[in-house]
């Protein structure tokens, strides 16, 4: 009862059902992959299953591995159409990662220029860790 309640309140399972509308660019029986209302970059795209599921570690592998090659062919038709030069591919896992729709979807942002209004900084924390202790820590 819970999962039907979270279901019932879930934006994206309300696009994937069309019971309210999103500007479409692929849709199979599986996923779908509409505009993102932000547009953090022209062409933002998020690509979801039709299922409902909360974040990348709770879909199943069949279902991922297909969205990932929906993921390419929509980015194939945004870089011909809109001259993209790259693309950020991003899915963020609950609100500590900045998730605030917890229906799993991959974000597809086109990049245009360095200084895009999207931007990915990863910080190098090399001079300040212990490379060692960190990958002991995650093979043991
Ligand atoms: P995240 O922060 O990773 O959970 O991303 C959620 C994304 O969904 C945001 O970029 C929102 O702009 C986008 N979004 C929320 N509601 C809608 C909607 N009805 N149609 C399209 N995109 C949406
Ligand atoms: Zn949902």
């Amino acid at each position: 009862e819970m999962e039907v309640m979270i279901m019932d309140n879930c934006i994206f399972c309300k696009i994937a059902s069309h019971q309210i509308p999103g500007k479409i660019l692929y849709e199979d029986d599986v996923c779908m992959a509409f505009l993102d209302l932000s547009q953090t970059t022209n062409g933002h795209t998020l690509v979801i299953p039709k299922k409902h599921y909360q974040h990348v570690l709770d879909v199943d592998q069949e279902t991922l591995g297909h969205m990932m090659s929906v993921v390419q062919r929509v980015a194939c038709q945004i870089e011909e159409k809109m001259n993209t030069k790259g693309f950020n591919i991003v899915s963020n896992m609950n609100e500590v990662a900045g998730q605030s729709v917890h229906h799993f979807h991959i974000h597809i942002i086109p990049r245009y220029q360095t200084d895009d209004p999207f931007h990915i900084q990863y910080t190098d924390r090399s001079g300040d860790v212990d490379l060692e202790t960190i990958y002991q820590q995650i093979i043991d």
